[in-house]
């Protein structure tokens, strides 16, 4: 499944307001719902799947 925003593989989903979503990262997945893009983890969507970005 690749990332709504860009061509890289998703690393998650959320269920966005229209519906479900993949994005690879916070920041593809912030821009995405119109929220400030803060560092990796911080949203807490990907803290399933720690050390991927690394
Ligand atoms: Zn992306």
């Amino acid at each position: 499944m690749k990332c709504a925003m860009c061509e890289k593989e998703a690393k998650f989903k959320d269920n966005t307001s229209i519906g479900v979503k993949y994005f690879c990262s916070e920041k593809c997945w912030a821009e995405y719902i119109g929220v400030e893009v803060k560092p990796e983890g911080y949203y807490g969507m990907v803290q399933k799947k720690v050390g991927w970005w690394a």
